[in-house]
């Protein structure tokens, strides 16, 4: 899951991306408005933490002018606008969760997992398919309750083809999904990881090549 994070204090953001990652995401973290609406412009995520009190735009503008564009982008809000009304006309003008400051990260983490959850409409964090059963919390994927190990770029591959199943995923595409902006990474390198999937999990998975277009789990 790709997660972009946008939060002025530098510290305070500095410290979230090392949770974020260390819990498993990909992230992408800026300090200002412009950066949040350059980045949505030219990757795609599936969530975004975002402050209100930015330089430049604020971040209740920025919330506005996606709302107009990014339907499916999910927003929770991290600010130290902590009045009721400023909570409420935050959430009204679009922003799907919304965390006062000060916060624990670890409170973080948890409200991005119930976001994630209940916009896939999954009851719980795992995904079944076929005898496999992947956590998307952990990053695990478990055969028959036996753990299969995938290394981070399988794993954030694998999760990203379960969450899109019966849907072809050209390599780029992939790509964009399971890294960040400042990751080098050679788009013929998925061939391997696609490759290395097929071998670890045989006949547990058909995953196929579709010509010139990309990959698709069915
Ligand atoms: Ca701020």
């Amino acid at each position: 899951m790709k997660v972009l994070l946008i939060e002025d204090n530098k510290t305070l953001a500095d410290g979230l991306n090392h949770k974020l990652r260390e819990v498993g995401f990909i992230v992408d973290t800026f300090y200002n408005g412009e950066d949040c609406l350059y980045s949505l412009e030219i990757s795609s995520y599936d969530l975004l933490i975002l402050d209100l009190g930015l330089p430049g735009i604020d971040g209740i503008e920025i919330i506005k002018k996606l709302r107009k564009s990014y339907i499916n982008l999910l927003i929770l809000v991290i600010s130290a606008r902590d009045k009721l009304d400023q909570r409420i006309y935050g959430l009204d003008t679009g922003a799907d969760d919304y965390l006062c400051k000060p916060f624990e990260t670890d409170e973080v983490i948890a409200r991005v997992h119930a976001l994630l959850r209940r916009n896939k409409n999954f009851a719980s964090n795992k995904i079944s398919y076929n005898d496999l059963e992947f956590d998307t919390k952990s990053h695990t994927l478990t055969q028959n309750g036996q753990i299969i190990e995938l290394n981070k770029r399988e794993s954030s591959i694998f999760e990203y083809l379960l969450q899109n199943l019966r849907m072809i995923l050209s390599k780029e595409n992939i790509v964009e999904h399971i890294t960040s902006i400042d990751d080098e990474f050679n788009p013929t390198a998925i061939e391997i990881y696609i490759s290395r999937l097929r071998k670890k999990l045989g006949k547990s998975i058909n995953l196929k090549t579709v010509r010139g277009l990309g990959y698709m789990l069915s």
